[in-house]
């Protein structure tokens, strides 16, 4: 593989340009390994970022994928629907929390946050009441790289700093300190009691990740601050967008995290594990209300509409997928992961280096004292033969579903070794 050819041309995430982390040549993906090109082959722990849920090149979504292929790859959603859009819509609507019932598909994660923020603005306009279009969020927050998106993010890992003079001013309120496991602290919900109580004739709508916050900061927090947030945000006429890119289709031991608490969003955004880690996908889901109430107002429609909206491709592989994890007995294997990483994980908490070790679904997250050496530590997990990529300090595995005992031992045992 040519890579002087990527070092100079290719941006991969987060890189420099001038001295780039090295990168690790895959030629190949199966089952819950990732094959290099000089043979190794490594047990995925990342999921490629939460979207390998039943690991890569799996027979059934291939299949899928090819029989649709074979039909249409794509068509305009303007004018024209299709089989593959409808039954993914079907299944959708029997899986999300009740409630939910208006599909708009979109493109990717932050797209769909982006489509979430427009719906909750148009939908306010739609109620004569124009001036609610700002967002209140928590603090450590990750909901995209794009405009929008990155203006909820976190501020500090969110690059305010670099790009807040260009971004559209939000408020935010801490993020909920009292942990999933911990005692519940009404103290806790106060400041966010508070910003909605003052601010609520400016919010369209609260945005944030449900019970697990991911990319910033893999925290778990309790669900009492979420059913309280939905009380609160009925009481004060905002809306709630629970963004389950990440939480969604079982990472968190529930097929969405918004069931830890009980309750439904008014808006949800999925995607990322939707498409099982095949195509860029994502979805936004709306109650009869919001999209009823944004259609009775001029312009009558929602603004937005994708070239590649709900295509084809992609809605044939969610259904394969959805299919895969309803047909899995994916709570019991989900339960299974998470006691085998609370198991096998506990002992890092004696390490010098280590700050907190917590496990939530199939997420095992090690946060460490200092930030770590990402180059080092990545080099260190390859040479004993798994896919780890930490961040901060932050050091945490989500594995496919689908990984076996012996092999989740294998990412564990790696991770303990190493950060010993
Ligand atoms: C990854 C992620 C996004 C962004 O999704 P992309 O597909 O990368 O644009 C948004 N919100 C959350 C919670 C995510 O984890």
């Amino acid at each position: 593989m040519d890579l002087d050819f990527d070092r100079e041309h290719l941006w991969h995430p987060y890189t420099s340009m001038l001295d780039p982390l090295p990168v690790y040549p895959v030629v190949g993906a199966s089952g819950v390994y990732l094959e290099l090109e000089d043979g190794r082959k490594l047990v995925d722990g990342m999921s490629s970022w939460w979207a390998a849920i039943h690991g890569y090149n799996h027979p059934y979504i291939n299949e899928a994928v090819e029989r649709q292929l074979h039909k249409m790859s794509h068509v305009m959603f303007g004018g024209i629907t299709h089989e593959p859009a409808i039954e993914l819509g079907k299944r959708l609507l029997s899986m999300v929390p009740k409630g939910l019932t208006r599909i708009f598909y979109a493109d990717s994660g932050s797209v769909a946050v982006e489509v979430a923020m427009k719906m909750a603005v148009q939908y306010w306009y739609s109620k004569d009441k124009p001036e609610k279009n700002n967002f209140l969020t928590i603090r450590k927050g990750y909901h995209g790289d794009t405009w929008d998106a990155m203006s909820v993010c976190d501020p500090l890992t969110g690059m305010h700093g670099l790009f807040g003079s260009a971004l559209p001013k939000r408020f935010f309120v801490a993020s909920p300190s009292v942990g999933f496991y911990d005692e519940w602290d009404d103290a806790v919900f106060q400041p966010m009691r508070k910003a909605l109580s003052e601010h609520a004739n400016e919010l369209a709508a609260v945005i944030l990740e449900p019970i697990v916050q991911g990319a910033g900061g893999m925290w778990f927090y309790h669900p009492r601050y979420l059913s309280e947030l939905r009380r609160c945000c009925d009481e004060y006429g905002v809306l709630l967008i629970a963004d389950e890119i990440a939480t969604g289709f079982g990472r968190t031991g529930k097929l969405f995290a918004c069931e830890h608490a009980g309750i439904s969003p008014d808006i949800i955004c999925i995607g990322k594990a939707l498409t099982a880690g095949y195509l860029t996908f994502s979805a936004v889901l709306a109650t009869d209300e919001v999209a009823l109430s944004i259609s009775r107002k001029s312009p009558g429609s929602f603004m937005h509409g994708p070239t590649f909206m709900g295509n084809p491709l992609a809605c044939s592989v969610a259904f394969a997928s959805i299919d895969i994890l309803m047909q899995s007995g994916w709570k019991e294997k989900i339960a299974a992961i998470e006691k085998q990483m609370k198991q096998e994980l506990a002992p890092a908490r004696e390490f010098p280096s280590v700050a907190d070790v917590r496990v939530l679904g199939a997420i095992g997250v090690v946060e460490m004292k200092e930030p770590v050496d990402m180059a080092f530590l990545q080099c260190e997990f390859v040479a004993h033969g798994v896919w780890i990529r930490p961040f901060g300090h932050l050091v945490y595995i989500m594995p496919p579903y689908i990984i076996k005992p012996e092999e989740l031992r294998k990412l564990t045992s790696a991770l303990l070794d190493i950060l010993n």
